[in-house]
């Protein structure tokens, strides 16, 4: 029986694991590994934050895996050597490495937050980890407005829109507080000169209605050094300074360090895959997605992503063993629903001419002002963990 190891139970590992599951039934043995015992559903940390929802509404057990056939490990991946087709996890804590061995290697181990990259970065709040965002709302519940002020540190990261749906959540909160005429609101971003840059003229404009709607102010390549917490002011490289009441900032993120230290990575230290099959040009057993190959692709990290490139490797890998299987193809679509508290929008890319090298910009279209798209992205979360995890 072959063996399919899939590193990582977020958005991409589970849909691989659960799908491979369903389409090889009982004639592949797969093990699925992940540091974390729950699967969490990112996109709901937002929700966290603004409390309308709890830590258990946004994550699921990933031990229910087992009832479809899937083997959880609950490690920390600590090596991958592909060349001798073995992987290295620390089981327990104690320090001792279990070595597994596989026939297909599945990557899905995601971008890690490395905070203490920029000097100050507890003096910020963010909602990139379950943890923070838990840590915000404590902090949003003493906010009696001021200066608000929401940016990015460095490129990459987790969800190239959802710090302007974050900072327009914020919008909302003010003025059901009653607070809004003595709240300002900025965004500050590293590598864009207008919002949303890179998903071309339609999405900038789109995006920079909202900000002057809800009047938040756009500082465009603005690029943090530090936060100077006793002066309460972030400052940039080139000396120019945001005062804040409220710093909300999303740290820097890096490539799993087991990847980054594997023949897998390239000279970012994300994994290399061919943007056609998503396998490891060298090793051609090994198969990457989602955030750890979202840079090599040159798209942003999302979730959408991970989930389509998700179903196309765990129907390449049934096609193989099975000899012929007919699934899914690979849908190079981005799909994005935003709650934005007073309404909501819904932004849908085709990212297939970008990912053929034939257009410097996806091909987007936005539907908004619907107080309804809050109930659609609630109605998807709970469809996810459904699908997924049977509850
Ligand atoms: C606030 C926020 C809002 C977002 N909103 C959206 C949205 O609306 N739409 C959208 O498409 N995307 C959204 N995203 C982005 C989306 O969540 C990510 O792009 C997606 O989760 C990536 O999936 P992944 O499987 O590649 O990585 P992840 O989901 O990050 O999963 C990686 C997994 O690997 C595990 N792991 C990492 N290192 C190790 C190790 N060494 N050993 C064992 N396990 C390890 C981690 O515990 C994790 O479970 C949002 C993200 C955030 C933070």
């Amino acid at each position: 029986m072959k063996r399919i190891l899939i590193l990582g139970g977020g958005a991409g590992g589970v849909v691989v694991a659960s799908r491979l599951s369903k389409m090889l039934k009982d004639n592949a043995g797969i093990t699925l590994i992940d540091k974390n015992r729950y699967h969490e559903f990112r996109p709901s940390y937002l929700w966290v934050a603004m409390g309308t929802k709890k830590p258990d509404d946004v994550r699921r057990e990933l031990t229910l895996l087992e009832r479809k056939g899937i083997n959880f490990l609950n490690g920390s991946v600590k090596s991958i050597d592909v060349a001798d087709r073995k992987v290295g996890v620390e089981v327990g804590g104690g320090g001792g490495i279990k070595m597994l061995d596989y026939d297909y290697l599945v990557v899905a181990l995601g971008a890690e937050l490395r905070p203490e990259m920029l000097k100050g970065m507890e003096h910020a709040y963010h909602t990139w980890e379950l943890d923070d965002a838990l840590r915000f709302k404590d902090a949003l519940a003493g906010f009696k407005g001021g200066r608000v002020v929401v940016g990015v540190a460095s490129m990459p990261y987790r969800c190239p829109p959802a710090p302007f749906e974050l900072a327009l959540m914020l919008r909302y909160l003010s003025e059901q507080r009653g607070v809004d005429d003595r709240t300002e609101i900025s965004i500050f971003h590293p590598a864009w000169s207008a919002p949303m840059e890179p998903f071309g003229p339609f999405m900038q404009k789109a995006f920079s209605n909202f900000l002057e709607q809800y009047r938040i102010r756009f500082h465009g390549n603005w690029k943090v050094d530090h936060i100077d917490g006793e002066r309460k002011r972030i400052v940039a490289e080139d000396g120019d300074a945001l005062e804040y009441d409220l710093a909300v900032v999303i740290p820097p993120h890096v490539p799993s360090r087991a990847v980054a230290e594997s023949d897998l990575a390239d000279k970012t230290g994300y994994m290399s895959v061919s943007r056609k099959s998503l396998r490891n040009a060298r090793y051609d057993d090994v198969f990457g997605l989602g955030d750890i190959i979202a840079p090599t692709l040159g798209i942003g990290m999302a979730g959408v992503f991970a989930h389509f490139e998700g179903d196309y490797i765990a129907t390449q890998i049934a096609d193989e063993l099975s000899g012929a299987y007919m699934a899914m193809n690979y849908n190079r679509s981005g799909i994005c629903v935003m709650d934005i508290g007073y309404a909501g929008a819904a932004v849908f890319c085709d990212f297939s001419k970008v990912l053929a090298g034939e257009a410097r910009y996806p091909e987007c279209w936005m539907l908004g002002g619907m107080k309804a798209f809050r109930g659609i992205k609630m109605a998807f979360e709970r469809m996810w963990f459904a699908e997924l995890f049977g509850k």
